[in-house]
This record gives C-alpha cells, structure tokens and sequence, in this order.
C-alpha cells in the first residue's frame, strides 16, 4: 500500500483516530510492504504485511498468528510489547 494512503487516509476503525506508521520494509515505489499502524487512543496495533494493513475487528483476528510477527518486529516497537492486539508500554 501507498505510504500516502497510509498516512492520509487510514484512521482507527474503532475510535477514527489518527494512526501512526512504523515501516519496516518498503519498495522503490514507496509502497510499504511490512510496518506497524498504532493508535494513539486504543493503543491498538495493527500490522502490515505483505502491502495490507490487518484492521479487522478484534474477535477476528488470530494472536497465535500475529504473534510470531510482533516478535519478529520486536525493536520496531521499541521496548512496547503486543498484548491482545494493544502496544503495552515496556518499561513499568
Ligand atoms: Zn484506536
């Protein structure tokens, strides 16, 4: 997906927040091809992979899938880890 699109047109689906973006990879096109969408409000994270962002409703979406993926990423989140598809803070 576009990283114009990304920032400008995506929103959170549950509170129309503003989203930020992490990009972890991306082409020459400037298409984003893995990153991380979080929201400032619900804390929620929504992963990007393979071009599209995952923004279902929560009930839909599988941890046990996700996981190895946040795990993976782990540095992009900077000390925050993923927990029922929230970033938690890191340091307590
Ligand atoms: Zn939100």
């Amino acid at each position: 997906m576009k990283l114009d699109t990304l920032k400008n047109k995506l929103c959170c689906p549950f509170d129309k927040s503003d989203l930020s973006l992490k990009i972890i990879t991306q082409d020459e096109h400037d298409n984003v091809l893995e990153g991380i969408l979080s929201c400032s409000e619900c804390k929620r994270v929504y992963p990007i992979v393979s071009g599209i962002p995952i923004m279902t409703p929560d009930e839909f979406r599988e941890p046990a899938l996700e996981e190895p993926m946040f795990e993976k990423w782990e540095r992009f989140l900077e000390g925050g880890k993923v927990k029922n598809f929230r970033l938690t803070e890191g340091k307590e």
